[in-house]
């Protein structure tokens, strides 16, 4: 994934011009320029997006799939070209490989109910890494307790990668999942999935991936990434929240029971016999998050128009720009030094909390991330608490960079 980054040229990226994309970036906070580096948290949405939200709202809403009535048809239309956007944007096999959720949480947590529930048992093992973000982790505790098998750790180095080889003796026919996060949101290590994917396939064990912080830094290709399922958030991605997906191969869906039962995901009830509905609605119960998966085919678009190649050669550039005047500042120790890393940046300050220094900071204008990210395990491996976390997006600068890391310095004097 970062090969890809390192071909394209980052000062052909214009970023002033992909700025005047995101309304929210021209606001001041506490009368400074607002910096935001919390992206891995909550990208920011371009207008593409809160216009085709907007829009589907003023023009096109009502419910989808059950009504005759043009708005009907025409919010069914929207909805399902959301779907084909996302499949063609990950080039999955079909757009019916495409189920929408809550988001990358609630994609997690289907799978774990109603693919891996239904076949554990006990003396079977799930995987996952000691860098997986909570919703890598508890939903599988929860079925491991619900059905007897048990969870073990991928261990991780003093660096934030998986350690491939002690993953590789762990992997036998007992294993009937490997759990794995593509992209780490708390030490920004881009995993070699393809490698693990590769390993998983000589003992036939099917890999999801937790794709939340891969979707906005790279180019996803589900089909080369040979995985088994794929997770994703449309808020990581510049997208509304609320919506997000599931990617599966279509056998697994189809051998899938449904999760959740209601309107949608049936063909036919009576109270003798329930015909499920295909793949996917049999997983969409319920009226979905419409306006949503519109504003998330908008946010595919807009990232496919400038180009993935370009964020992530411009990413890679403003994570060389931070990380070398990250370094120079005193006490600064940066969590997560992978070789290869997407735009985050871990750290902590010596004789400063990090709650501390974001709340001094967000004073100069500069929105950081701080607290243990969802990523206890990760945080314990390391030894510490917490960390302040800057995330960068397409939109962000080394101007902002240059303005945080002049903020932390001034913070540091105040407590030090
Ligand atoms: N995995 C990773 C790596 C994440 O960064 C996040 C969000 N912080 C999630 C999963 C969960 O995503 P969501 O809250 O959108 O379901």
């Amino acid at each position: 994934m970062s090969s890809l980054a390192m071909k394209q040229d980052p000062s052909n990226f214009d970023v002033s011009r992909i700025r005047q994309d995101f309304p929210i970036l021209s606001r001041e906070v506490h009368g400074k320029p607002l910096v935001y580096l919390d992206t891995a948290a909550s990208a920011q949405r371009p207008l593409a997006v809160i216009e085709a939200v907007e829009d589907f709202y003023k023009n096109h809403n009502a419910n989808v799939h059950r009504g005759v009535h043009l708005l009907s048809q025409e919010a069914t239309d929207l909805y399902e070209q959301a779907r084909l956007d996302l499949a063609r944007y990950i080039n999955a096999g079909s757009d019916r490989e495409i189920v929408f959720t809550r988001g990358t949480t609630e994609a997690i947590n289907l799978v774990a109910q109603a693919y891996a529930r239904p076949l554990l048992k006990e003396g079977d093992e799930i995987i996952v890494s000691r860098m997986e973000h909570h919703s890598n982790i508890v939903p599988w505790q929860l079925v491991c307790e619900q059905t007897g098998a048990t969870l073990r750790v991928a261990e991780i180095n003093e660096r934030g990668e998986i350690i491939l080889d002690q993953l590789e003796a762990m992997l036998s026919e007992r294993v009937k999942l490997i759990g794995v996060v593509a992209v780490s949101n708390a030490l920004g290590t881009i995993n070699p999935v393809s490698e693990i994917t590769a390993m998983a396939a000589k003992f036939g064990i099917p890999v999801l991936v937790d794709g939340a912080q891969a979707m906005p830094h790279t180019k996803v290709d589900v089909k080369a990434l040979g995985c088994d399922f794929f997770c994703m958030s449309g808020h990581k991605m510049y997208g509304p929240t609320g919506i997000g997906a599931l990617w599966a191969k279509k056998d697994h869906l189809e051998a899938m029971p449904p999760w959740q039962g209601g309107g949608e995901m049936i063909r036919q009830v009576s109270f003798d016999r329930t015909v499920y509905n295909d793949v996917p609605a049999k997983f969409e119960a319920g009226t979905p998050n419409i306006a949503g998966a519109v504003g998330l085919g908008a946010a595919v678009r807009y990232l496919e128009g400038v180009g993935m190649e370009n964020i992530a050669a411009w990413e890679q550039h403003l994570l060389q720009v931070g990380t070398e005047r990250f370094q120079q500042i005193d006490g600064l120790r940066i969590i997560g030094t992978a070789k290869h890393k997407a735009s985050v940046i871990s750290f902590t300050l010596e004789g400063v909390h990090p709650h501390d220094l974001g709340t001094v900071i967000d004073h100069y204008g500069i929105a950081l991330r701080t607290g243990h990210h969802c990523t206890m395990p990760a945080m314990d491996f390391f030894g510490v608490p917490a960390t302040a976390r800057a995330s960068f997006g397409l939109y962000n600068t080394p101007e902002e960079i240059e303005a945080a890391a002049g903020a932390i310095e001034a913070s540091r004097k105040m407590f030090v």
